[in-house]
């Protein structure tokens, strides 16, 4: 949004705040090294060789950058790059980047189009965390580019404000210490992985800032270097050109943002509760092992949700029944025997279509052939994963939890239980360790289900309400839809009908019950699910302190009021303005 003549300072571009916290400094703008297209960087050498050469030096790089973030205790980072390491020298993307330059592309230019060619496909699956994986292919290929050019990427000379249209996660981890303020991009998600190194490193982010990058090349050449700029990613806010009045005020905020911040990662160990004690268990939400150990750190009381279809996406066979067990256990392993952790079978299929299971295309995929669906057709993927969940709850010391998304009827649930003890008899059969028990749970998140949830209560030992799909599902408005947004608020009253009719379900079956999707983490909605009677959240680790603070500060029956009066409500925003003004008191 290029500022028109007359236009108020300081200018303002909206994004999605994706790491809390503020920055204020100048901006210095990210332009991906476009490496000259032409002639390998050895003169004369066989462009199939120098395409070797480049990606096996792209692999020993990304090697070495994830051994010395693991060094100084990144290691959810150091993932990020071994996996990167695996890409550089990966058969399909190296001999499609072969292919291209036979057609008669440079090599540079064959490169970045098969990167390019692999990350829209990736990226045409509607998937937060997949869209991050496409940032990494994308990297990948500019990172073998650079090599094969000699070129390297620029940084910034003074500590500033990140801008790019997108920034891959090679540039966060490379920065040098104290040159990033925080990051702003037009593009990425919550789940790119240069949020993930934001968060780690304290650092605020904001993502899908349209118009962003353009705006900052404005002021920069009108107003230089030295103007001053301002992110908040609570917000979502960039600011530009700010006065100093601004600059002083947000400068205070960030203060006391700081001491906030200081004040509940203090309360960390303490479980989470309400100011008359009332148990609100606060776990994790995760989509890899690698995430397991940020989670404990961050105060998670265990993992209510661990996605582990990405395990099963982006490859081209499915996981081994040995992989699983191994990525199952170590998460088991961080948390022990006392902090729950709930894996999710995989939710494939459908809108997440996964190549070497050739399910076939769908006009509808989100009310398709999706999770625990795929297993009237064929029983061998879930029963695979429900055998390494046992095998690695024997290995680890632990009862296992598991649970099943998007169930709709009662014979999903009978299908469970039975690929569930059809896992057990198999381990045991084979001889392998097998757990003793699984606390066997289920995700509502389809309508029918809450319509069931007392017949679904007594069958099952928990329930999670997956609200992102609840919501979706209620309103018949796709998630993600830019132009249904506003009709993806868990908070609207017949969303927080649904969630009541689940918690007395759960009561009357004397079971526990959980949220687990986005809303579980936001402190406004969080108060209101609580209040309806949820008695355990799941969240992104960065969100447990505040959660729990916010809790500690209120009674429960302040929380139930609150929530029968949302309940009478006629609309999301209502629900936002009443639960805020109980916070705010
Ligand atoms: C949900 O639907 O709320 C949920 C937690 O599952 P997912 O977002 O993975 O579909
Ligand atoms: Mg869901």
């Amino acid at each position: 949004m290029p500022r028109s003549e007359g236009t108020a300072l300081p200018i303002v571009v909206h994004g999605i705040g994706a790491a809390t916290g503020i920055a204020v400094g100048p901006i210095w703008i990210y332009s991906p090294t476009v490496p000259v297209a032409g002639e390998p960087a050895s003169a004369g050498e066989d462009p199939a060789q120098a395409l070797e050469r480049a990606a096996t030096e792209a692999e020993r790089q990304l090697e070495a950058l994830a051994d010395q973030l693991r060094a100084i205790g990144r290691e959810e980072e150091a993932g990020i790059f071994d996996a990167q390491a695996m890409m550089a020298t990966d058969s399909s993307l190296l001999d499609d980047a072969a292919a291209r330059g036979r057609s008669g592309l440079s090599l540079v230019d064959a490169v970045r189009e098969a990167a390019a060619a692999a990350a829209d496909q990736i990226s045409a699956i509607e998937d937060e965390l997949l869209a991050a994986r496409a940032a990494d292919v994308r990297d990948v290929g500019a990172r073998i580019c650079r090599i094969l050019t000699g070129t390297v990427i620029e940084m910034p000379a003074v500590p500033s404000i990140i801008i790019g249209d997108d920034l891959p996660p090679s540039f966060g981890a490379e920065i040098p210490p104290g040159l990033a303020l925080g990051f702003g991009m037009a593009g990425g998600s919550r789940t790119a992985h240069v949020v993930i190194l934001s968060r780690s490193l304290g650092l605020p982010a904001v993502v899908g800032a349209a118009g962003l990058y353009e705006t900052a090349r404005e002021v920069l050449d009108r107003a230089g270097q030295d103007s001053v700029c301002a992110l908040d990613g609570e917000t979502g806010e960039i600011f530009m050109e700010v006065d100093q009045a601004l600059e002083a005020t947000l400068r205070e905020r960030t203060r006391a943002l700081a001491a906030r911040r200081a004040r509940a990662a203090e309360l960390r160990s303490q479980p989470g509760a309400t100011s008359d004690g009332r148990r609100v268990l606060l776990v994790a939400n995760i989509g890899t092992a690698d995430d397991a150990q940020r989670a404990l750190d961050g105060g998670a009381e265990g993992v209510g949700l661990f996605r582990t279809e990405f395990l099963f996406l982006s490859r081209a066979s499915a996981p081994t029944e040995t992989e699983q067990v191994a990525a199952y256990r170590r998460v088991m392993t961080t948390f022990g025997p006392d902090r729950p952790v709930v894996i999710r079978l995989a939710d494939i299929g459908g809108d997440k279509p996964i190549p070497y299971l050739k399910l076939p295309a769908e006009d509808n995929p989100f009310l398709g052939v999706r999770a625990i669906r795929l297993a009237y057709g064929s029983r061998d993927l879930l029963e695979t994963q429900l055998r390494a969940i046992w095998r690695a709850g024997a290995l680890a010391g632990v009862v296992p939890h598991v649970m099943a998304p998007m169930i709709a009827t009662l014979e999903d649930v009978d299908l469970l239980i039975s690929l569930r003890d059809a896992a057990r008899d198999a381990v045991i059969a084979s001889g392998q360790p097998c757990a003793t028990a699984m606390v066997t749970g289920i995700m509502i998140e389809v309508p029918s289900a809450a319509l069931l949830a007392p017949e679904l209560a007594r069958r099952v030992d928990f329930m999670s309400i997956g609200t992102n799909d609840l919501t979706q599902y209620i309103f018949a408005a796709d998630r993600g839809s830019a132009a249904l947004a506003q009709m993806q608020d868990a908070l609207h009253p017949a969303v927080l009908r649904a969630v009541a009719l689940i918690a007395a379900a759960a009561r009357g079956a004397g079971i526990p019950v959980a949220v687990c999707g986005e809303a579980a983490g936001d402190p406004v909605a969080a108060c209101v699910l609580v209040g309806l009677g949820i008695g355990e959240l799941s969240a992104d680790a960065a969100s447990l302190d505040e959660l729990r603070t916010t809790l500690a500060r209120l009674a429960s029956s302040e929380l139930e009021e609150l929530a029968n009066r949302a309940l009478r409500l006629s609309d999301a925003p209502s629900v936002r303005a009443l639960a805020t003004e109980l916070l705010m008191s």
